[in-house]
C-alpha cells in the first residue's frame, strides 16, 4: 500500500513557519505583509477560495485586502484597481482570482500586475524567468507539488517525471520546476498517444487534467510517487464529493506514495501563496528573504 502524502499537515507546517516569520518581521521592523485578492463576479467556487485565502492570510498575521467587484466590471475599471494596488506600499502581493468573466482578457489583466507583486507567478515576466531558470515568483500549486515531492523523495535528479496536463497555471510550470530539479520530464495532454504507456514509465506522475479518476492503478509504475492535482466535484451515492484525476482506491495499491483529494495538493496552494507574499514583502523592503524562498 502506498504511503499517503499528507498535504494538509505539510501546509499547516508551512503556514506556521510563515506566521513565525511575519511576527518576527513585525517585531523587528514594524512592517506587515499585505495580500490583495480581487474577485470579479459571483462564481461560487471562486468566492469560497477567496474567503479561505483571506482567512488564512489574517491567521498568519498579514493584512488581507479583498476587492469583490461586480460581474459587469469593465476592463478599464479592473485595470485601474490593479494600478492603484501596484502603487500601494502596504500591498506586497496581488492576486486576481481566475477564471474571469468572459468579457475580460485574463492575459492583459495578469500582465498589468507589477511582476514583483505577482504572487501567483502568472505574469509573463515571471513565466519567462522560470522558463530560463532564473529566480522567479513561482506559481503556487506547482510549487506546492514540488515541495511535497522534495519532502518525500529528497533528490529528484534523474527521475522520470510525467506531467499530464499542459495548462499555463499547473502543467507547464510544474514541468519547468521538475526540469529545474533535474528530472527527465514528459508533458502529456489531450492529443498524447499511448498515454497509459507513458504514465507507466513515470517515477513521478503528476495528474493535472480535471477528469475524475481518469488515471487507473494499472497506468502507474509500482512504487511511483503520484501527485494528484485534480479537484473534481462529483455525486456519489447521491452525495457531493471531491475526487482527483487519479482513481485513488486503485492507485493506492500500486504507487509508492500518493496525495489524496482532498487533503493533498489543495492545502499547499494557499500555503505557498502566503509564503510568496512574505517573500515579496521582504524583497520590497530590502530584507533578507526567508530560507528556501
Ligand atoms: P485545464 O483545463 O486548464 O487543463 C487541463 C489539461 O488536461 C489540458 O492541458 C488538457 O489537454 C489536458 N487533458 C484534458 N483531457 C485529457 C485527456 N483525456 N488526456 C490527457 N490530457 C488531457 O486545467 P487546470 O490545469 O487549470 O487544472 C487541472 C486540474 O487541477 C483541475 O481539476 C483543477 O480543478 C485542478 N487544480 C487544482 C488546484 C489546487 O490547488 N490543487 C489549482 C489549480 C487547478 P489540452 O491542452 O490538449 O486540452
Amino acid at each position: 500500500m502506498a504511503r499517503i502524502i499528507d498535504g494538509k499537515a505539510f501546509a499547516t507546517r508551512v503556514r506556521a513557519l510563515v506566521a513565525d516569520q511575519v511576527a518576527q518581521m513585525k517585531k523587528e521592523t514594524g512592517i506587515v505583509p499585505g495580500l490583495a485578492v480581487i474577485l470579479v463576479g459571483e462564481n461560487p467556487a471562486s468566492a469560497v477560495y477567496v474567503r479561505n485565502k483571506g482567512r488564512q492570510t489574517v491567521e498568519t498575521g498579514m493584512n488581507s485586502f479583498e476587492y469583490i467587484l461586480p460581474a459587469d466590471t469593465t476592463a478599464d475599471e479592473l485595470l485601474a484597481v490593479i494600478a492603484r494596488l501596484n502603487g500601494d506600499p502596504a500591498v506586497h502581493g496581488i492576486l486576481v482570482q481566475l477564471p474571469l468573466p468572459g468579457h475580460l482578457d485574463a492575459d492583459l489583466v495578469i500582465n498589468t500586475i507589477d511582476p514583483a507583486k505577482d504572487v501567483d507567478g502568472f505574469h509573463v515576466s515571471n513565466v519567462g524567468l522560470l522558463g530560463t531558470g532564473q529566480k522567479a515568483m513561482l506559481p503556487c500549486t506547482p510549487l506546492g507539488c514540488l515541495m511535497l515531492l522534495r519532502d518525500h523523495l529528497g533528490d529528484l535528479s534523474g527521475l522520470n517525471a510525467v506531467v499530464v496536463g499542459r495548462s499555463n497555471i499547473v502543467g507547464k510550470p510544474m514541468a519547468q520546476l521538475l526540469l529545474g530539479d533535474d528530472c527527465t520530464v514528459t508533458i502529456a495532454h489531450s492529443r498524447t498517444r499511448n498515454l497509459a504507456d507513458i504514465c507507466r514509465d513515470a517515477d513521478i506522475l503528476v495528474a493535472a487534467v480535471g477528469r475524475p479518476g481518469m488515471i487507473p492503478g494499472d497506468w502507474i509504475k509500482p512504487g511511483a510517487t503520484v501527485i494528484d492535482v485534480g479537484i473534481n466535484r462529483i455525486k456519489s451515492d447521491g452525495r457531493a464529493k471531491l475526487v482527483g484525476d487519479v482513481d485513488f482506491a486503485d492507485a493506492v495499491r500500486v504507487a509508492g506514495a500518493i496525495t489524496p483529494v482532498p487533503g493533498g495538493v489543495g492545502p499547499m496552494t494557499i500555503a505557498c501563496l502566503l509564503a510568496n507574499t512574505l517573500s515579496a514583502c521582504c524583497r520590497a523592503n530590502g530584507l533578507a528573504e526567508p530560507e528556501g524562498s
